[in-house]
């Protein structure tokens, strides 16, 4: 069953997705993928069905977490850098945090993702990450 794998790389960590995508190449092959625009861009020489959002500090952080929250993101391969500030921090906090709160799997680093695509639940075609139901969460919030 085809996913829609979405990644993400920061400029320090773009060669180490592109390294990750051309060792799976066969595994990830016959999927879709997302991508923010310059790692969309490096991905496309390697992988065919590729769809380039725009570049995250102009909003493909935003576009991600869009795709999120309508439930088209099966996957999140995004390798944020632990050692640089970014200029849309707050971008990549909010991309992170819908990952989260739609239960995406997500990985950071390669090892992560190695699990992900290996993982027997990657391959079975009626998995379907739970939602947390945070209707009562919400009505706290609320009720003061
Ligand atoms: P880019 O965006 O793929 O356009 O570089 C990634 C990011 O910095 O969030």
């Amino acid at each position: 069953m085809k996913k829609n794998i979405a990644l993400v790389a920061h400029d320090n960590r773009k060669k180490d997705l592109l390294d990750w995508v051309e060792h799976n190449k066969k595994m990830l092959e016959g999927h879709h993928f997302f991508a923010t625009g310059t790692t969309g861009k490096l991905i496309g020489t390697v992988l065919e069905d590729v769809t380039c959002l725009k570049s995250g500090p102009l909003g493909g952080d935003q576009q991600m977490g869009a795709l999120i929250a309508e439930g088209k993101v099966d996957y999140l391969i995004f390798f944020w850098d632990p050692m640089t500030n970014q200029p849309h921090d707050v971008d990549v906090k909010a991309l992170l945090r819908l990952s989260v709160l739609y239960n995406v799997p997500t990985a950071s680093n390669r090892s992560t993702a190695d699990f992900l695509i290996t993982s027997v639940l990657f391959a079975d075609k009626t998995y379907k990450p739970q939602l947390k139901d945070y209707s009562t969460y919400l009505h706290r919030q609320t009720d003061y």
